[in-house]
């Protein structure tokens, strides 16, 4: 950076202009932010104290000291007021439209996922209920510093639209599976909507559309590879559940060696660089080489994993071992929150318990893991996740002001272990403000409000009923 800054220097006094060059021969800047606490997250991990990001229109131009300030034509300035200027997190896992659910099926219900939330879902999920949930989920999104999400559901048209209106960017990935479900009568029709939704969607600058085949035992074998290779001709991501549960093996229809997932998918050809393979629970270190081999990412969901007892993923080898690992937080139902404050201590502790020891999965790493850790997991490392000249600008600033915020010795530290989505002050997506002051800019909250009361108001009473009926959770029977 120091040497294009003194490039641009030297060609201004070439060109005969002094050092008090008149605004209009500095190069133009969208948007400057100062003063801040700058995390930067390039190969170094560099931090700067009292640095500046410069971004023109999407795309981050230079970060550096204070003195980058005298050397722009800013259209507008922010002050960061001493806050931490970061990259935007990224959530490498969820089904966000799930948010209109979230908070139901808390009673103790055994096999929740058969006796309530299928159910629950063929009666109550529609286009419409997917589009404002998404509209919801988009917004707590960006209040708590989410630039980036990664998603497996249905209507991702739906989605798509919504996730433009707050101004956030996504991975959308249509679902794949061998039953019938809101967008698709027919089993596997999620293979069609996909492919039409990836026509719609492959030049969106805030969109990336994919395919995401629910797991291996809900997808065969033949339609995976049938992704496989459509994904490979539209240089798509393929976003998978893999190693969630310990008995996947004996699921996987097809499988008469009994491979673990990761292996099974290496021997049907369809583990590569485009997939996202998010758990990873259930994994060996066989598994782990064949992932790294490959090429895949990694979703890592502690806090999910820890509330549904599915397990600890061996997150700290995969991490040492440098494969593309980010974090996520999985569906509202099953973290019930979308961003990753919360997760990001899970995320150290529960290595830490596991490994009984201290030392390890530190606040920087965690750190990394949230935000270029996940851009790599996403294999979208060129684009996002570090502030870093030529990346797009999706940036937050964490005020340091409030009384949790204090003090700040280690601005890692603050950020994992003191920390909360309300200290998110602003929220910047390719360049665009969508957030600011907590106030959203770009979509109607008060309308995402009101429709979002009149869904709970219809769900709540069905719920109830539901539960009644799903509770067999011997506990509760007692
Ligand atoms: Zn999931």
């Amino acid at each position: 950076m120091r040497i294009k800054i003194s490039l641009i220097t030297t060609l201004l006094l070439i060109s005969g202009c002094s050092s008090f060059a008149s605004k209009d021969t500095l190069p133009p800047a969208s948007l400057i932010i100062k003063n801040g606490q700058v995390i930067t997250m390039n190969d170094n991990k560099q931090l700067i104290e009292n640095g500046v990001v410069v971004i023109n229109n999407d795309t981050i131009i230079a970060v550096g000291d204070h003195s980058l300030l005298s050397q722009y034509d800013a259209q507008r300035i922010i002050d960061a007021q001493n806050g931490i200027v970061m990259p935007g997190m990224i959530n490498t896992h969820n089904h966000l439209p799930m948010i209109a659910f979230r908070g139901l099926g808390e009673e103790g219900i055994e096999n929740r996922l058969f006796a309530y939330f299928f159910p629950l879902e063929s009666k109550k999920l529609s286009r419409e209920l997917i589009y404002q949930a998404t509209r919801l989920g988009a917004i707590d999104l960006a209040q708590s510093g989410v630039t980036t999400f990664a998603d497996m559901y249905y209507h991702v048209d739906e989605m798509a639209k919504a996730t433009k209106e707050v101004g956030l960017r996504a991975v959308l990935g249509e679902t794949v599976i061998k039953f019938p479900v809101v967008d698709a009568k027919q089993p596997y029709g999620g293979l069609e909507y996909g492919q039409q939704f990836i026509n719609d969607y492959k030049n969106d600058p805030l969109i990336t559309p994919a395919f995401a085949p629910h797991a291996a035992y809900t997808v065969s074998k033949q339609k995976l590879q049938q992704i496989n290779a459509i994904s490979k001709k539209l240089n798509v991501p393929v976003l998978i559940h893999v190693g969630e549960f310990g008995n996947e093996s004996a699921r996987i229809s097809d499988n008469p060696k009994q491979l673990s997932p990761v292996a099974w998918l290496h021997d049907i050809g369809v583990l590569d660089n485009r997939m996202v393979l998010a758990h990873a629970i259930h994994v060996d270190q066989a598994d782990i080489d064949l992932i790294k081999q490959s090429g895949a990412g990694v979703a890592y969901n502690p806090m999910a994993n820890a509330k549904g007892a599915t397990g600890i993923a061996p997150a700290w080898e995969m991490y040492q071992q440098q494969l593309p690992m980010g974090l996520g937080t999985d569906g509202p139902m099953s973290s019930n929150q979308v961003d990753l404050w919360r997760t990001l201590s899970y995320a150290a502790n529960m290595q830490r318990l596991k490994h009984n020891d201290r030392t390890i999965m530190i606040p920087e790493q965690v750190i990394e893991l949230a935000t270029i850790g996940g851009a790599r997991a996403l294999h979208m490392e060129d684009k996002i996740g570090s502030l870093e000249v030529g990346k797009k600008a999706d940036i937050i600033i964490v005020e340091t002001q409030s009384a949790n915020m204090m003090p700040n010795y280690n601005p890692y530290a603050t950020l994992v272990y003191q920390a909360n989505p309300s200290n998110v002050s602003t929220t910047i997506v390719n360049g665009n403000i969508v957030m600011e002051q907590r106030q959203m800019t770009q979509v109607d909250s008060a309308d995402v409000t009101k429709n979002i009361r009149a869904i709970e108001a219809d769900i709540a009473e069905f719920a109830k009923e539901l539960a009644k009926k799903a509770i067999t959770s011997p506990s509760l029977m007692k």
